[in-house]
């Protein structure tokens, strides 16, 4: 947890108010330690002892953005894979805290990062924590676990067979982590992985949801290729990130893998978000993208679970404050607005394992609050106009 002022009471005021679910509004809500105690809508005089923020009747407080993937350990460079490979731990945590702090101003309060180099991600909440210095919530897995010279084998996490699989997901139940990571398909980052092709069987991929589970871990699965969405569903992983069915020549959704995703209820992390005039995806990607949104949209008409989940730091398209972004990409899905908000906060909290605390604006939560000017139910492009972000009790804007 990070430090919070146990001295200060907030009472944060604003002409609506967006709760994760619904919006309704005029509200003051009541923070104190770093929580969220009551949400008021009748008017009534704050405690003498609150501190009152009064941000005006044309805001809209909501929770704070949670990205349900993104890699603190790339520079959002031209070349990621380079510039990781140019620093040591010590520069590339620097690095990071620089990343945490730009998502953290962009409204973004928790992230989840789904692949970092030498478990960096959790140094960097440690250091978080015992510094007081203001940076997103992190849920972290540590090293994506992946094949030799697989798909980021660079991080570190390569690992093949039973036992050294379940070696693997128990040292990161034991360092700390959140999540296990498995590169499921390989992936368009890494020369010499296939995209197309399962970098593990389905024995593999149960062994290790099992062991996550059994340690009290979630499973993300890296899914690209089509067998290798179809086993990651089998298998009971909890998200699959990105879920593009892309083939060797294209992309060929399978009907029945797409039924399967609707009725297990498996969270679907889609790679949305792009700042507009830095670049294009990879020539690759470009190719395949409208077939790939083509899938997203059909399995949100069929009822699947979507978040966004960014994959921020992979690219100039892709800086660290990239999420809000993915709001509007969202709504091209055929999502409403509101769904749109619902995907970015408590939807993605409940995938992330942080029902309750993070997500939604309700007595108990963590004050994790991102307010704009405008209202983001009617315009979507309002998620921009930050005027305050408040992270566990404490204004960091
Ligand atoms: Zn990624």
């Amino acid at each position: 947890m990070q430090a919070v002022n146990t001295d200060t009471v907030l009472a944060v005021r604003a002409g609506r108010m967006f709760d994760g679910q619904r919006c309704f509004g005029p509200v003051t809500v009541l923070i104190d330690a770093g929580h969220i105690v009551d949400i008021d809508t009748t008017g009534a005089t704050p405690p003498a002892r609150a501190e009152v923020v009064d941000l005006g009747s044309d805001v809209c407080l909501l929770p704070g953005l949670i990205d349900a993937h993104v890699h603190l350990a790339f520079d959002a460079s031209t070349d990621v894979v380079a510039g990781i490979g140019a620093v040591d731990d010590g520069q590339l945590l620097t690095q990071m805290a620089q990343a945490a702090s730009r998502a953290l101003r962009a409204g973004i309060t928790t992230v989840r990062d789904l692949g970092d180099r030498g478990f960096l991600a959790l140094a960097l909440r440690e250091q978080l924590d015992a510094s007081g210095d203001p940076g997103p919530e992190i849920v972290a897995s540590g090293p994506p676990i992946t094949i030799p010279g697989g798909h980021c084998h660079f991080f570190g996490g390569v690992a093949s067979g039973q036992q050294a699989l379940r070696a693997a997901v128990r040292e990161r139940a034991e360092r700390g982590c959140d999540v296990v990571k498995v590169m499921v398909s390989g992936g368009v980052l890494t020369p010499g992985s296939a995209v197309h092709e399962s970098q593990y069987d389905l024995t593999d991929l149960r062994l290790i949801v099992a062991e996550a589970h059994g340690l009290g871990l979630r499973a993300a699965a890296h899914v690209h290729a089509p067998c290798s969405i179809a086993d990651a569903v089998t298998a009971g992983f909890d998200t699959l990130e990105h879920v593009t069915f892309i083939t060797e020549d294209g992309v060929a959704a399978d009907p029945a893998t797409m039924d399967a995703i609707v009725e297990s209820g498996v969270v679907v992390s889609a790679t949305v978000g792009q700042v507009p005039g830095k670049g294009e995806p990879p020539p690759f990607v470009t190719r395949r993208l409208n077939a790939v949104i083509e899938n997203w949209t059909q399995l949100h008409r069929c009822g699947a679970r979507i978040v966004a989940g960014t994959d921020a730091g992979l690219g100039p398209i892709k800086p660290h404050d990239v999420l809000p972004y993915a709001l509007g990409d969202l709504t091209k899905l055929g999502m409403t607005n509101v769904e749109a908000l619902r995907a970015t906060t408590s939807v993605a909290a409940d995938a992330c394992g942080l029902t309750g605390r993070k997500g939604r604006l309700i007595p108990g939560a963590d004050a994790d609050l991102l307010a704009v000017t405008g209202d983001p139910l009617d315009d979507i492009g309002a998620i921009h106009n930050v005027v305050a972000v408040i992270r566990a009790g404490r204004r960091v804007r």
